[in-house]
């Protein structure tokens, strides 16, 4: 994964098989603190007028139109939404347009970016024959079956975001932006239990290691390369927003993954 920068937007790129990935920082956006610079997040208390200018200088520093980027409203749960197409209207380009609650995206369309909004949560882009996928996986994305039951009245019978996503591609690369690192994600008794199936060594004490748990989900559903930014966002005030570390008056930065090739 390297820095790239057009127009003062920096964004971390990673280039898989057939697609390509992004990870946006907070260099090269017009919000004010404490939303400065690049914030993406339409759900916070920054100018609405800016976040739009945001995502627009976001989208042509990658060389997209803001309306063919897909993106929805995340709700932490476990439901994909697949692309045959651009949204019309695109709540990416429009924020106050209607939007779908899904917190992962697939497309087989070549050209047509998918984006998740992130602020400490781990940005999944996934390649495979089947497509590209972008999931926004924050615990109760990732704690799922075979991680034992989190809530009885649960009444998705899905199986976690990774899985599925991974499943309906064919998955075999996927590229992790930064994220929470166990340096700085104390979590409580219940959210360690939801991962007991996985292992004793993704938490040390209170601190869990989403990155870890996201990796073995991905070797587990097949995947064999993954690439990872190794960055903790709430470490890091001056490139990332971190929802933990500024009790949640903050922005938000954003994964995309495209299938390279002529857009469709
Ligand atoms: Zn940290």
């Amino acid at each position: 994964m390297e820095w790239r920068e057009r127009n003062g937007v920096r964004w971390l790129q990673a280039t898989m098989p057939g697609a390509t990935a992004a990870f946006s920082s907070r260099i090269g956006g017009v919000s004010e603190p404490p939303f400065d610079g690049l914030n993406l997040g339409a759900f916070t208390a920054d100018d609405p007028d800016a976040v739009v200018e945001n995502r627009r200088r976001l989208a042509c520093a990658l060389g997209f139109l803001p309306e063919r980027i897909a993106s929805g409203r995340q709700v932490h749960g476990h439901e994909l939404a697949a692309h045959a197409g651009p949204q019309e209207p695109s709540p990416f380009a429009e924020p106050d347009s209607r939007t779908s609650e899904v917190d992962g995206h697939l497309t087989a369309m070549a050209g047509l970016p998918l984006l998740v909004f992130v602020a400490d949560c781990v940005p999944v882009a996934l390649s495979g024959p089947g497509g590209v996928a972008m999931l926004h996986c924050g615990w109760r994305g990732l704690a799922r079956r075979g991680l034992g039951s989190l809530d009885a009245t649960e009444t998705s019978t899905g199986e976690g975001l990774v899985a599925s996503a991974a499943a309906a591609i064919g998955a075999t690369d996927a590229a992790i932006g930064p994220s929470i690192g166990p340096c700085c994600y104390e979590v409580g008794e219940e959210v360690l239990e939801a991962f007991s199936g996985l292992g004793d060594d993704f938490a040390s004490g209170p601190m869990l290691d989403l990155l870890e748990i996201t990796r073995r989900l991905l070797l587990q559903s097949g995947v064999e390369r993954i690439e990872t930014a190794g960055l903790c966002t709430s470490c890091d005030p001056k490139l990332f927003f971190s929802h933990r570390r500024d009790a949640g008056l903050t922005g938000r930065q954003a994964g995309l993954v495209w299938r390279d090739g002529a857009v469709g």
